[in-house]
């Protein structure tokens, strides 16, 4: 199998499986229209940066190497959404980047926001901040 074809049996099942639970739910969310709309683009690794917070002088990492779906995050395939623009189990075709399921979330990841995961901080900061158009991938 190549990583292309694992990336996409990855897509494929995690899709169903999130798709199920979405089914289950009945929330009355819209689902975004296949157009290609502008998007904030940020990049996100599993460091104490980029996923901890300051508590109480402690740094708590509740969320390192683990997604709010309970899946480890997977470069190529996770990206964080804010859940009410973007149901968990979303397809998103990001331009330039390509295809990634939604199945994070993050407190700073809200509205027009993606938080596309990378396995190394330095290829985070190496990627930034940037603005780009994403919509919903049918097949
Ligand atoms: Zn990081």
């Amino acid at each position: 199998m190549t990583r292309r074809d694992w990336i996409a049996s990855l897509l494929v099942s995690g899709a169903t499986r999130l798709g199920d639970e979405r089914d289950q739910c009945h929330c009355d969310i819209a689902l975004p229209e296949p157009i290609w709309v502008q998007h904030l683009i940020t990049f996100y690794c599993p460091c104490d940066i980029c996923c901890g917070t300051w508590h109480d002088g402690e740094l708590v990492t509740p969320a390192r190497g683990i997604t709010s779906r309970g899946h480890a995050p997977i470069e190529g395939c996770t990206v964080a959404v804010d859940p009410t623009v973007w149901p968990y189990g979303s397809l998103i075709d990001i331009e330039r980047f390509g295809v990634r399921l939604a199945s994070d979330c993050g407190q700073k990841v809200q509205g027009l926001h993606l938080d596309v995961f990378v396995d190394s901080h330095k290829k985070a900061i190496q990627l930034g901040r940037r603005h780009l158009k994403a919509r919903k991938f049918n097949g």
